[in-house]
């Protein structure tokens, strides 16, 4: 595991940010985590058009290009040895005195290069509980910003009633989940939230998108209630550390058959598949 900021090369333990650097006194920064596998990055330039597209959200002003980017990624991987692992990436506003004003300084990148924490076996197998929680988040969740502190209270409340994660829900309808897409199998079709500013554009999220095509499952970007999802045949969740997750009980209910389903495995091993084709 290595850390770098700004040039250089650090361990994860070193101290290296300011007092006064706006990611840490503000959260005024933007971030980035992408999945290696095998050595390789998986949609290493869906995530940097993400990236630049929220830092051009909060009118960063950054100086390097997208191969830039890529280089020092993959530099970073290289340099860490890991070949199964997760790649942190960090822009914030820069370091300057604390005022809310931008400052006219450079930008902070800073990443740090972790091996990969599998995924509990007994949720790939059984699956995994999920609660609803409010979305409390502010009106423009399609930018990967720090600020992350509603998804951080959800998750908590979720993780101290036994689950695994909360699944959030804005004006009755379901949103996506505190660090995740949400998904629902019904009668055979896919549906997930079609994109919008209370969303995250997930890249797992694109990749089953492409995979659904390959199966011939629809793949239906359409809202739906709170009620609709607990009525579902089956529920998952994505996201790039844990790919694709079956959640088999919401609010203590039962989805489906109470057990991963027939659509969602079939997905989970064809993103395996589409994982290992990736060249990158
Ligand atoms: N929504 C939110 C709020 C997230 O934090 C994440 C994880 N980054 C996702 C969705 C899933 O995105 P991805 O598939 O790109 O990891």
């Amino acid at each position: 595991d290595i850390g770098y900021i700004n040039g250089r090369y650090i361990g994860l333990n070193e101290l290296a940010v300011p007092i006064e650097e706006r990611g840490h006194q503000f959260g005024d920064g933007i971030y980035e985590v992408i999945r290696v596998y095998n050595g390789k990055t998986f949609m290493l330039n869906e995530h940097l058009e993400r990236l630049i597209k929220s830092g051009n959200a909060i009118k960063l002003q950054i100086e390097h290009s997208i191969d830039d980017f890529r280089k020092l990624i993959h530099d970073a991987i290289a340099k860490s040895g890991e070949k199964d692992c997760c790649v942190y990436l960090q822009i914030t506003r820069g370091i300057s005195a604390r005022n809310h004003l931008f400052p006219n300084v450079p930008v902070s990148i800073s990443l740090t290069v972790k091996q990969i924490v599998p995924l509990q076996k007994s949720i790939r197998v059984n699956g995994a509980a999920a609660i609803l929680h409010e979305d409390e988040r502010w009106s423009n969740c399609y930018i990967k910003s720090l600020n992350l502190l509603p998804n951080v209270l959800a998750r908590q409340t979720a993780y101290e009633q036994g689950c695994f994660e909360a699944i959030l829900v804005r004006n009755g309808m379901i949103t996506e989940g505190t660090s995740s897409n949400v998904f629902m199998v019904k009668q055979g079709k896919l549906y997930t939230a079609p994109l919008s500013r209370h969303i995250l554009a997930g890249i797992t999220r694109m990749a089953v998108k492409k995979i659904c095509k390959q199966v011939s499952v629809d793949f239906i970007k359409q809202s739906f209630s709170k009620e609709e999802l607990l009525q579902a045949d089956e529920v998952f969740i994505t996201n790039t550390t844990s790919e694709i997750v079956p959640i088999v009980t919401v609010e203590g209910q039962t989805i489906g058959a109470g057990r991963p389903g027939e659509v969602t495995t079939k997905l989970y091993h064809k993103l395996q598949q589409f994982v290992a084709d990736c060249k990158e």
